[in-house]
């Protein structure tokens, strides 16, 4: 508390620069209610220096009543621009970037309300550098009393392999080092999403949006991976605050469900950015694999074109905190036309081999760093050490007898014991283990990884 309190009284003391540029105020909105945004208006209006608002452009993604844009065009500065279809937050954000006249692109959802001096740090910290993508600490708008309320400044933007994003405490190392001057910036590996400002030039050299992400999700995670790596930064400004009312669901329809949409969007962004990374986001979110995203050619080219670092260089500098499951290879293991199968059998099951179909499933198999050959939780387990025993799959421990080695020859040898996968009494017991020998067909398994 005592900190809050010395950030508020530090922040009151900051003199901005005179120069800061102009800003356009991009909103969209999709059915909002008239009180919320009318209070997201007027607060722009009344706690922005009056010079620095070129204008607030109000994007109405084809609400179910047009006179509530209307209406609200005959205040001064505001301008209203209505799609003719649905297009959803992103192509809406776009053509208000694309309408907007000043130099500087500020976007707010359309249920916030700004607080006294939000607007001078952010442009400051721009104008300084475009390069900077800049967030005000968001507070919270009760969703039920829609009281103001005060939130941490101590958080940062981040996400686990499931990509969704989440508010994260900085360290107690971060903590301490920043009782020396609580306003400093504070460096986010994600936004939010709704509550930034950008160079409206940088915002288009950048790429703007990725034009076919729809209604809403995805898209604060690819702006995010495109401005780290394409030479920009993502910052929280402590002195800039601006409330908004978090809800606990879309309170407007999801054309394509909202599962769906949101798994397009975010593996759009996943495929684009993360490289060989993107395994772990699939492996958190299996299900996403069968949600089709459509052509990205347009965004890979905009990679190439910006010389775009690598995710790689992304996880070790921007997010160093994001621990990186241990890399694994995840592929089918196949002998001609036929692939290691678990064949449906669960724990304790034996494996067989089935024409391979190439859809993943019974088929995926991984093999980690320890030599263990996985499905989901489950490993190929050696029960005894015998020859022709037959391998079952039981669950994932440290064993030895869950250990195995592919060995040039195409041989899939026990670490411990000079025995190999083998299909010679596939039919009568599924796979067992028996003597390797490398010239044996029955022996021979190529391991063909997904990501190759
Ligand atoms: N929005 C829009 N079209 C859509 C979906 C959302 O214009 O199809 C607007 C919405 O009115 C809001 C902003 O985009 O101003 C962000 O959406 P929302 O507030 O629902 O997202 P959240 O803050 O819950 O992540
Ligand atoms: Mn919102």
């Amino acid at each position: 508390m005592a900190l809050a309190r010395c950030l508020i009284e530090k922040c009151r003391k900051k003199v901005y620069r005179k120069d800061l540029p102009p800003t356009s105020v991009i909103i969209t909105f999709h059915n909002e209610a008239r009180s919320t945004l009318l209070r997201t208006i007027v607060s722009v209006l009344n706690r922005s220096p009056e010079h620095l608002i070129k204008e607030i452009i109000l994007v109405d993604d084809f609400s179910d009543h047009p006179e509530d844009g209307l209406e609200l065009a005959k205040i001064n500065k505001v301008r209203v621009i209505r799609n003719e279809k649905r297009e959803g937050l992103v192509r809406s954000r776009v053509r208000g970037a694309d309408a907007a006249i000043a130099e500087v692109l500020t976007f707010l959802d359309s249920h916030c309300e700004c607080n006294e001096d939000w607007l001078e740090p952010l442009l400051e910290r721009v104008a300084e550098d475009e390069t900077r993508v800049v967030c005000p600490v968001i507070d919270v708008i009760s969703m039920d009393t829609f009281q103001y309320i005060g939130a941490s400044a101590d958080l940062r933007g981040g996400f686990d392999w499931n990509l969704v994003f989440k508010w994260e405490y900085l360290s107690l190392e971060e903590r301490a080092e920043r009782h020396k001057d609580p306003t400093t910036s504070i460096e986010t590996p994600m936004i939010a999403g709704g509550l930034f400002v950008i160079n409206k030039k940088y915002f288009e050299k950048l790429g703007k949006y990725d034009m076919k992400m729809d209604v809403w999700g995805g898209e604060n995670l690819e702006i995010s991976f495109r401005v780290w790596q394409c030479g920009g930064s993502l910052e929280i400004i402590p002195c800039s605050r601006v409330g908004h009312v978090f809800r606990k669901r879309h309170p407007y329809t999801f054309p394509g469900g909202s599962g769906n949409v949101f798994a397009k969007n975010t593996r759009r962004a996943a495929e684009v950015w993360m490289d060989d990374y993107k395994q772990y986001y699939y492996a958190a979110v299996p299900l996403a694999k069968n949600i089709p995203f459509g052509n990205i050619d347009d965004r890979i080219e905009l990679r190439t074109r910006l010389h775009c670092k690598p995710f790689k260089w992304y996880l070790e500098n921007v997010y160093p905190q994001l621990a990186v499951p241990e890399m694994t290879n995840v592929g089918t293991i196949q002998q001609g036309i036929y692939c290691l199968d678990t064949l449906g059998h669960l724990i304790d099951g034996s494996v067989g081999v089935y024409q391979c179909h190439s859809t993943g499933g019974n088929q995926e198999w991984t093999i980690t760093k320890k030599g263990q050959i996985k499905h989901h939780d489950l490993c190929l387990t050696l029960v005894s050490f015998a020859k022709g025993s037959v391998v079952m799959m039981r669950v994932c421990d440290d064993n030895e007898n869950q250990r195995w080695e592919l060995r040039e020859g195409g041989i899939l040898k026990h670490s411990k014991s000079n025995v190999c996968l083998d299909t010679r009494y596939v039919q009568e017991h599924g796979i067992t283990a028996e003597l390797c020998n490398s010239g044996l067909d029955t022996q021979y398994w190529r391991f063909v990884t997904k990501h190759s």
